[in-house]
C-alpha cells in the first residue's frame, strides 16, 4: 500500500532525510554499556551508525538532546488499544465498534508519544477485527502509533474467563467480548477466521477466574493440552504463533508443552513449566502494572492486593529459574501512555534495571518476531529511538519521562527545552 500523507505531514520529509541525534549518553541494551556522549546517525527510516561521535554529513539535521540517554524505542508486549479505564463489559456493550476504533487510534498515539514504538495488542475485547484497521492506518502513515502485532478478538470458551455474559440472565443475547471455541475443531475454525480477518497471532484464554482458596492459588484450565497443541499447530501451519492468558497449573504446563510463544500474567508456575519455558524460550509476560492498578483502584479488593503479593514472590522464582521475560503492562483498563510504570515494578520485584530494559526492548522484539529490525540501536535496524532524562540504569523511573520519540526515522515527540 503506498504511503498517503494527507494527514501525516511528517512523512513528507523525504525517504533519505539525514538526522544526527546527540545526547550525553547512549545505551547499548544488549551489554548495558553506556557510551558518553552518545550519537546516532539516522538516514531515512534506518540507523546508519551509533557511537560517541558519528559522521555529520552535510545537510543533516542535528538534534542535541542534552543531559539525556538515547536508547531503543520501548516495546509493550501486552496492550489493549480498544480498552480505556472503566468497566470492560460496559465498553463492549455500550460503545459502538466505530467509537471504540476512534478511541483505539487515540490510545495508539498516547502510547507512541510515551515512548512505545512497538506493541502487541492482546485482544479487542468485543470489537472483532477492528484492530486491523488501526494497524493498517499506522503502517500507511495515516495516523501516529506504534508498530503493531494484533490478535483480533481473543479466543475463549463459553462461560470462560472473558465471558462476561455469564453474569447476565441466560435469555440475554449480547455480542461476546471474545470468540468462542469449545474443542479442537472449533479452535481450528476460529483461528482460520481470525487470520483471514487480519490477525498477526492468536490470543487464547487458557485459564480463568483466578481465586485464592484457603491461602492457595486456584485457577481452572480451559483447553486441554491436546487442544492447545492443535491451536499451536494450526497457527504454525501459516507461520504464526499462539499467546495465552494463563496462570497456575495445569493450564500453564499445557500451554508450555504445546509450544506457545508467551504465557501472559504467568503467575504460579510449576518447576516443570518454568523448565520448559527456559528450554523453548517461551516468554513470561508478568503484567504487574495492571495488577497494581486494580489493587489500588478496586475498593475493598483484598484479593487483588494479595494476588499481587503472591505474584511478586513468584516472579523471583521465575527469575531464578531463568524464564525469559518480556515486558507487558496490560494497559487499557488503566490509562494509555502511563504504562512505563511496568519497568519500575519489574525492578521493584527483582530485576536489575538493565534486565527490565532488555525485557521491554530486545526480549519483547524477539517475542514480536522483529528482533532483526528493532529492540536495539544497531546499524541497519529501524530507527525506533527514544531519549529519557539522566541514566535509566541508575534510576529506572526515567523511562516514565520519555522526552523524545522517533519511529522509523519520523520524529513524534521533541523535548520542550
Ligand atoms: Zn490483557
Amino acid at each position: 500500500m503506498p504511503v498517503v500523507s494527507w494527514f501525516a505531514p511528517g512523512r513528507e520529509t523525504g525517504a533519505n532525510q539525514i538526522v544526527v541525534l546527540h545526547a550525553s549518553r547512549v545505551l547499548d541494551v544488549a551489554t548495558g554499556r553506556i557510551t558518553a556522549p552518545g550519537e546516532v546517525l539516522v538516514q531515512g527510516e534506518r540507523i546508519v551508525s551509533v557511537g560517541s561521535s558519528v559522521a555529520h554529513p552535510a545537510g543533516a539535521e542535528y538534534i542535541d538532546l542534552g543531559d539525556r540517554t538515547l536508547l531503543p524505542g520501548l516495546i509493550d508486549a501486552h496492550v489493549h488499544l480498544f480498552l480505556h479505564p472503566g468497566d470492560e463489559a460496559d465498553q463492549s456493550v455500550r460503545e459502538s465498534v466505530p467509537q471504540r476504533t476512534i478511541s483505539a487510534v487515540l490510545a495508539a498515539k498516547a502510547d507512541l508519544v510515551a515512548g512505545f514504538t512497538a506493541e502487541r495488542d492482546m485482544g479487542t475485547e468485543g470489537a472483532g477485527s477492528a484492530d486491523t484497521a488501526v494497524r493498517n492506518a499506522i503502517n500507511a502513515g495515516l495516523v501516529p502509533g506504534p508498530r503493531l502485532r494484533i490478535s483480533g478478538n481473543a479466543v475463549d470458551i463459553v462461560g470462560g474467563h472473558e465471558d462476561f455474559t455469564k453474569d447476565l440472565g441466560p435469555q440475554q443475547q449480547i455480542l461476546p467480548n471474545a470468540t468462542w471455541a469449545n474443542n479442537a475443531s472449533e479452535l481450528v475454525t476460529v483461528i482460520r477466521q481470525q487470520f483471514k480477518e487480519g490477525a498477526d497471532f492468536i490470543k487464547i484464554y487458557e485459564t480463568g477466574a483466578d481465586s485464592i482458596v484457603d491461602g492457595k492459588f486456584s485457577t481452572p484450565f480451559q483447553f486441554t493440552e491436546e487442544e492447545m497443541r492443535v491451536a499451536v499447530q494450526e497457527a504454525a501451519r501459516v507461520h504464526r504463533q499462539v499467546a495465552v492468558h494463563a496462570t497456575g497449573e495445569p493450564g500453564t504446563l499445557y500451554a508450555a508443552r504445546a509450544g506457545v510463544a508467551s504465557i501472559d500474567h504467568a503467575d504460579q508456575l510449576s518447576d516443570e513449566t518454568m523448565r520448559i519455558m527456559r528450554e523453548k524460550r517461551i516468554f513470561a509476560v508478568p503484567t504487574f502494572a495492571i495488577s497494581e492498578y486494580f489493587a489500588d483502584h478496586t475498593q475493598g479488593n483484598d484479593r487483588a492486593k494479595r494476588g499481587l503479593e503472591f505474584h511478586a514472590l513468584e516472579f523471583r522464582r521465575q527469575l531464578e529459574a531463568g524464564v525469559p521475560i518480556a515486558s507487558g503492562s496490560d494497559v487499557g483498563p488503566f490509562p494509555h501512555g502511563t504504562q512505563a510504570r511496568e519497568f519500575e515494578l519489574l525492578v521493584k520485584y527483582g530485576m536489575t534495571p538493565l534486565a527490565a530494559i532488555q525485557a521491554g526492548t530486545m526480549n519483547a522484539a524477539e517475542l514480536l518476531r522483529w528482533s532483526e529490525q528493532i529492540g536495539q540501536l544497531k546499524a541497519g535496524f529501524l530507527a525506533d529511538i527514544v531519549a529519557v532524562p539522566g541514566n535509566p540504569l541508575t534510576d529506572i523511573s526515567e523511562l516514565t519521562k520519555v522526552a523524545f520519540v522517533m519511529k522509523g526515522g519520523v520524529i513524534y515527540r521533541r523535548p520542550k527545552t
